[in-house]
């Protein structure tokens, strides 16, 4: 254990916490320091309540980032949540668990503040946590409430036959920005002098594999885009574990068959790079990579004029679409062919095994 850290003790952190957080959303009559929170009710709005956890060793590596950064996925990873229901966060909670090899006051001090960074970027106040010793690695647990006005929330279960499907941003630089760190790649590093630089690999190509890893350690949730959304989406899920997954999720909940169109999946640059540099298949690594945290929904109507109102500049490309049938989503090949679209992470299995690749097996799923 850090020295400084353990001087602190436990109330100590927990008062250094509560000194350095700023207060910045309506609605909390008591944040840290009591034995729970106080909230006011916020008119007829809904309260919306999300929980993901980041665990060291399962969802990320300590070497891999900078803390600062690791402290901002902690939070926005739930704001995806929010933004997926197209809701506004409010107030979190940060259970925290801090095993005894580290990291350092100072370490946990950049994690608050890429926490903070990341509250204020979102309007969202820590209202209060948990903070305890680990016998095995860091935990983070962010538990993020949010409003959003009675009966809008938008659920994965409102997908009508007719409606397309679509996707926000590009797809796989997650997935890619894994691979890289699992190569031994680093953000803002040079190539590693150990790691064999294919000729092919050029500035450009290195650049989008330093913004994969960028936005598998950082990722941006699309939350002015869920709020849009509302109104005219009707479902939507955050790709948290993968197009494959997510669309299962959506054709699950809502009844329909969901098809997915190979030739319209918006590929990561990134994405294309990895997948030459590993021998996996691009697509593979789109669909069933996760943790891009862009939003797939369904509409009725094109969703481009209103998102164009709400973002300055929209990408979201129309992706499949929604039939009568049954449960299931479905691949639509270039040629036609289809197959039932199966992968994409699942914490009890790992990776889709039936996927062919190179055999490098994920080691930091999806945490959503
Ligand atoms: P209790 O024993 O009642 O659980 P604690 O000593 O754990 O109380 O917590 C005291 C206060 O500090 C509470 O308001 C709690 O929400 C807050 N708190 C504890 N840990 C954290 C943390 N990691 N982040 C934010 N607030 C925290
Ligand atoms: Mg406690």
């Amino acid at each position: 254990m850090d020295p400084a850290l353990a001087a602190l003790g436990e109330f100590g952190l927990i008062g250094l916490i509560r000194r350095r957080i700023q207060h910045r959303s309506p609605g909390m009559v008591l944040g840290i320091g009591d034995d729970a929170a106080v909230l006011a009710p916020d008119g007829d709005d809904e309260l919306l309540v999300t929980t993901d956890m980041l665990l060291e060793g399962v969802h990320f590596q300590r070497r891999w980032g900078r803390p600062r950064d690791l402290g901002r996925k902690a939070l926005a990873v739930s704001v995806s949540d929010i933004a997926a229901m197209g809701g506004h966060p409010r107030h979190a909670l940060l259970g925290l668990a801090i095993p005894a090899d580290g990291p350092s006051l100072e370490e946990l001090e950049a994690l608050l503040g890429g926490l903070e960074e990341e509250a204020e970027r979102y309007g969202v106040t820590l209202v209060g946590g948990d903070t305890c010793a680990s016998q095995s690695g860091l935990v983070l647990a962010v538990t993020l409430l949010g409003r959003l006005a009675g009966g809008r929330a938008l659920r994965r279960s409102g997908a009508r036959p007719g409606d397309s499907l679509w996707v926000t941003g590009r797809l796989g630089a997650s997935a890619a920005g894994l691979l890289a760190l699992e190569r031994g790649l680093r953000p803002a590093a040079a190539w590693p002098a150990d790691m064999p630089r294919p000729g092919w690999l050029g500035a450009g190509e290195e650049a989008a594999i330093q913004a994969a890893i960028q936005a598998h350690l950082t990722p941006v949730p699309r939350l002015r885009a869920g709020q849009a959304l509302v109104g005219c989406a009707t479902a939507m899920i955050d790709v948290s574990d993968g197009v494959a997954s997510d669309a299962g999720h959506l054709a699950t909940e809502s009844q329909v068959t969901v098809r997915v169109l190979a030739t319209q999946i918006p590929i990561d640059t990134g994405a294309l790079v990895m997948a030459r540099l590993t021998g996996r298949a691009p697509l593979d690594l789109a669909l069933r990579g996760g943790e891009d945290y862009e939003l797939l929904f369904t509409a009725a109507a094109d969703p481009r004029p209103v998102l164009a109102v709400a973002v300055p500049d929209p990408q979201v490309t129309r992706v499949g679409e929604v039939s009568t049938g049954p449960g299931v989503p479905i691949l639509v090949h270039g040629d036609g062919r289809e197959e039932i679209l199966a992968g994409g992470f699942n914490h009890f299995r790992g990776p889709d095994r039936s996927v062919p690749d190179d055999g490098a097996a994920r080691s930091s799923p999806a945490s959503g």
